[in-house]
C-alpha cells in the first residue's frame, strides 16, 4: 500500500491523480492535500479521501478550512503556509508525494520531498527548471526515486533501459521530445499580435491549467521540458531534440546509436503517465481509453518554428548560458504568462520580456535555496519593470 500526499490537488494533476488513485483502493491511500485557495474544493477532496493532513497555502484561508472541514465531519490535521506544505511533503503520512503545484511555488515542498527520500512523482517542471542541480542533490541525499509525471519524460523513462550509469554507456544518441504545437501551430507572429487568453489556452489535445496553456501555446512548455531533461536524464543539451507531432500521440522517443528509437505512444491522458508512476516498477488500469491506431490514422511530424515562437529558442539559449539562466527564464515567464492572462500583456511580448530579463541573468549557479529564490525574486522585479514598459 503506498501512501500518497497530493500537492496542488485542486488542479488539473491533481484530479488525475486522484481519478487513478481511486480506482486501486488496495494499492494507494491518499495521506495528504494540499492546494492554495480553493478551500471547498479541498474541503470535497478531503470528505471523499479522508487524509491525515489538509493543507492550504494561503493562512489567510486556514480558518475557512478548518470550519469547512469541522462542518463536514472530518476530523483531519489542519496546516497552511510554506511550512504547511513542507509538512505534506516531508512528513511519516506518506511514503508518496506528487508535486503538482504550477509554478515557483513549488519549489520548497518538491525539494522537501526529495530530501526526505520520498518516491517523488514530479509535475511541476517550474521547480527543475529553477534548481535542477539542487533538486538532484536534494535527492542524493534523500536516496528516494524521482518518476517523471510530464508525459515526455515519463516517455522518456519508460524507454530508457531501467539500469544504466550514463546516457553514453546505455547506447543512447538522442532524446527526442514530441510538441503538439499548442493552439497557435503554423501561424506566424503576423497573425498573434491581438491572441486573447481564451483563445492561447485552448489547446487541441490537452485539458491542463492556464499557466500551462499559454506555456503550450508560446512553446515556453517544450523549452522549460528541454530543461527538464537535461537535468532528470544528465543530458547534454546537444542530445536534446524537439520535434513536432500534432497529434500528441507519440509522447516522446530515445533514439539509440544502433539506430534503434523507442518511442511511447497513447492517447493524450495525463493518467496514463501518473498510474505508471504511481504503481512503478509495477502497471496499473489507468481509466484512459484504448487507443486506436486505425482512429489515429497517421502521425505526423515537423520542425518548430522557432522564429515565431521564441521562447523555445530562449529556453535553449538559457540553458546553455548555464549560471542562474534558467532560474531567470522561469521567474521571467511566470510573470509575462500572469500579467498576459490579466490582459496586461500581449502574446507577443511574453518573449520579449522574458529575453529582455536574460539579459540580467548572472554566469553563477545558485548555490543553495536561498540564492535560487534571491534570484527569481530579482527576474520577477526586473521582469515586472519591463511589463509596465512594454503594456505602457
Ligand atoms: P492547475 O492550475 O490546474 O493546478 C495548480 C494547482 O496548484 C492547484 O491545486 C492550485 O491550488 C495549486 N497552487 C497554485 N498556486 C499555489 C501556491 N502558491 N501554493 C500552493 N499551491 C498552489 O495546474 P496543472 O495541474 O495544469 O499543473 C500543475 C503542474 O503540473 C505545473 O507545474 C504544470 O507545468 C505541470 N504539468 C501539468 C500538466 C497537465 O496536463 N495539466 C502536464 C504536465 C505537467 P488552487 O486550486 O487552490 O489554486
Ligand atoms: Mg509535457
Amino acid at each position: 500500500m503506498r501512501s500518497i500526499a497530493v500537492l496542488g490537488a485542486t488542479g488539473s494533476i491533481g484530479a488525475s491523480t486522484l481519478d487513478v488513485a481511486a480506482r486501486h483502493p488496495d494499492r494507494f491511500r491518499i495521506t495528504a492535500l494540499a492546494a492554495h485557495r480553493s478551500v471547498d474544493a479541498l474541503i470535497t477532496l478531503c470528505t471523499r479521501f479522508r487524509p491525515a493532513l489538509a493543507v492550504i497555502a494561503d493562512p489567510a484561508c486556514e480558518a475557512d478550512l478548518r470550519s469547512g472541514l469541522k462542518t463536514a465531519g472530518i476530523d483531519c490535521r489542519v496546516a497552511s503556509g510554506p511550512d504547511g506544505l513542507v509538512e505534506a511533503a516531508s512528513g511519516s503520512h506518506c511514503d508518496t508525494v506528487v508535486a503538482a503545484i504550477v509554478g515557483a511555488a513549488g519549489l520548497a515542498s518538491t525539494l522537501a520531498a526529495a530530501r526526505a527520500g520520498k518516491r517523488l512523482l514530479l509535475a511541476n517542471k517550474e521547480a527543475i527548471v529553477m534548481a535542477g542541480p539542487l533538486l538532484a542533490a536534494a535527492l542524493r541525499e534523500g536516496g528516494g526515486d524521482l518518476l517523471p509525471i510530464d508525459s515526455e519524460h515519463n516517455a522518456v523513462f519508460q524507454c530508457l533501459p531501467a539500469k544504466r550509469a550514463d546516457l553514453s554507456t546505455a547506447g543512447v544518441r538522442r532524446i527526442l521530445l514530441t510538441a503538439s504545437g499548442g493552439p497557435f501551430r503554423g501561424l506566424k507572429a503576423a497573425d498573434l499580435g491581438d491572441v486573447t487568453p481564451e483563445r492561447a489556452c485552448a489547446h487541441p489535445n490537452w485539458r491542463m491549467g492556464r499557466k500551462i496553456s499559454v506555456d503550450s501555446a508560446t512553446l515556453m512548455n517544450k523549452g522549460l521540458e528541454v530543461i527538464e531533461a537535461h537535468y532528470l536524464f544528465d543530458a547534454p543539451v546537444e542530445r536534446i531534440e524537439v520535434v513536432v507531432h500534432p497529434q500528441s500521440i507519440i509522447h516522446s522517443l530515445v533514439e539509440y546509436v544502433d539506430g534503434s528509437v523507442l518511442a511511447q505512444l497513447g492517447n493524450p491522458d495525463m493518467r496514463t503517465a501518473i498510474a505508471y508512476a504511481l504503481a512503478w516498477p509495477e502497471r496499473v488500469e489507468s481509466g484512459v481509453p484504448v487507443l486506436d491506431l486505425l482512429k489515429v490514422a497517421r502521425l505526423d511530424f515537423e520542425s518548430a518554428d522557432l522564429l515565431t515562437f521564441r521562447c523555445l529558442d530562449l529556453a535553449f539559449g538559457a540553458l546553455n548560458a548555464g549560471g542562474n539562466a534558467t532560474t531567470v527564464l522561469n521567474a521571467a515567464n511566470e510573470e509575462a504568462v500572469a500579467a498576459f492572462l490579466e490582459g496586461r500583456l500581449s502574446f507577443l511580448a511574453i518573449a520579449e520580456t522574458i529575453e529582455r530579463c536574460l539579459a540580467h541573468a548572472e554566469a553563477t549557479a545558485p548555490a543553495n535555496l536561498a540564492a535560487v529564490l534571491d534570484a527569481d525574486l530579482t527576474a520577477r522585479t526586473h521582469a515586472q519593470r519591463i511589463i509596465a514598459t512594454l503594456s505602457g
